[in-house]
């Protein structure tokens, strides 16, 4: 059986790592001269490898819950650490069940996952573009993208990847190969990504700041999501964790062209009507401050600022001589800034990509098309997407490895 792996990243490694350690002979495909770029660059390079909480709630995707249960059904934190470990990679769990790397060095681990591919079954090509494949007579026949036919094979897995953070793998065109061969796209959107606003006058003058917030996503007027943690000003919009972590939701409703808007508490640890009784505390036991000096002692320099001109107040004004109704206005705006989303930071500047293969055409249990015979299509090139925390790489390894078992399973 002639198998080629197309994509070496962390679905056709790990793919990789299975098929030649059992003793079958494989062609991989890698466009890149390096293999495991998004590794690499994973976990601000640390690379969090997995989550031993893996199950359907960490992802989305159309109608993928069903699908999710079962990949892990087969593939769990047990079965890759197993896998980690014979190739002398070590893990350690942190918060939340996130799993890094012993090393905390996500470079570690691709050298551990090449090193382990060096052997007399493993065939690298890199710096090799697939970009058709053909299907015939129970045979795929391989072309780049000069159209130059590469080779025939008996079984292909498909682990190209997505768009995400295309500066680092080169645009994906496996969704077009995928597309190609009669499967269903779902359209792509980034995901784990930062937003850009209507109001970005404001966050410019923010730029930098970064708070702990808690945030409420609307969608059409209608509270969808929320979340705390981490918030970052930007020169564009939002980005910090907390963005990340509501932006597949926002992301998929920009999608399908419906209206999105933020509402920021930036003073979470504090009730509103304490903040208010606080601020006029404050006018009763030192009126010369003024209101600008007074909300430095809640919020950071640039915020107060900003708040400030937003209301047409001068900042000069004593907290004294400031109306009652002008603090409501203040406090509501801490409690409930509202930033109106234009649209994501794009593609390039995304962890991941929603949308892609519809998982409807695919066999959960094998990764194998229900299209077409001895086709494997995994990880991110899928139509499932985690949450941060490690579900994305998670779901890229299950994937590889179901596939390459199914195919040990049909070599036999
Ligand atoms: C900056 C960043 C940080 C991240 N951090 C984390 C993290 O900490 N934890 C986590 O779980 N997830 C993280 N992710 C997401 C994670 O890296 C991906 O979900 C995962 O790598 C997807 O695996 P994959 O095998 O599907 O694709 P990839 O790992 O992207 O591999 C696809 C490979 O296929 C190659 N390729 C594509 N098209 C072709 C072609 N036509 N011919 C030949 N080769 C081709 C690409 O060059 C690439 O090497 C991060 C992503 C980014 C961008």
């Amino acid at each position: 059986m002639k198998i080629a792996i197309v994509g070496g990243g962390a679905s056709g490694l790990i793919a990789a790592i299975i098929l030649s350690k059992n003793g079958l002979y494989i062609d991989l495909y890698e466009r890149n001269e390096n293999l495991g770029k998004k590794i690499k660059a994973s976990g601000n390079g640390h690379c969090n490898i997995f989550n031993t909480n893996v199950d359907e709630s960490h992802y989305f995707g159309n109608n993928c819950s069903n699908f999710i249960k079962t990949v892990f059904k087969k593939f769990d934190f047990k079965t890759f650490k197993k896998i980690c470990n014979d190739i002398g990679l070590f893990l350690q769990i942190k918060e939340n069940g996130r799993v890094y790397p012993l090393s905390n060095e996500s470079a570690s681990v691709v050298e551990l996952f090449l090193a382990s591919l060096r052997n007399e079954y493993v065939n690298i090509i890199n710096g090799t573009l697939v970009n058709k494949i053909k299907n015939k007579d129970k045979k795929f026949y391989l072309f780049d993208n000069n159209n130059v036919f590469l080779d025939v094979y008996d079984t292909v897995i498909l682990s190209t990847g997505s768009m995400a953070a295309y500066q680092i793998n080169g645009e994906c065109n496996g969704l077009n190969i995928a597309s190609f061969l009669g499967h269903t796209i779902n359209d792509p959107y980034p995901s784990l990504v930062p937003v850009e606003c209507s109001n970005v006058y404001e966050c410019k003058r923010m730029e930098g700041v970064k708070v702990y917030a808690c945030i409420d996503v609307y969608i059409n007027n209608k509270k969808k999501d929320e979340i705390c943690g981490d918030l970052l000003f930007t020169k564009y919009g939002l980005s910090g964790f907390a963005i990340l972590d509501i932006s597949q939701t926002v992301s998929f409703a920009l999608l399908n062209n419906e209206r999105v808007f933020l509402s920021v508490n930036l003073l979470p640890n504090m009730e509103k009507g304490l903040f208010k009784n606080s601020l006029l505390k404050t006018a009763k036991r030192n009126g010369k401050l003024t209101i600008y000096e007074a909300l430095l002692g809640y919020l950071p320099k640039k915020i107060s600022k900003t708040l400030l001109s937003k209301l047409n107040i001068t900042y000069q004004t004593p907290l004294s001589a400031v109306s009652l109704k002008t603090i409501n206005n203040i406090a509501h705006m801490i409690f409930n800034w509202r930033f109106d989303i234009s649209d994501t930071h794009g593609f390039k500047y995304s962890e991941a990509s929603g949308g892609g293969v519809d998982t409807s055409e695919i066999n959960a249990t094998t990764m194998e098309s229900r299209l077409i015979d001895n086709l494997y299509l995994t990880g991110e090139l899928l139509d499932v997407v985690g949450k941060r925390g490690g579900y994305n790489l998670a779901f890229a390894f299950a994937t590889g490895y179901i596939s390459a078992t199914n195919i040990l399973r049909k070599s036999i």
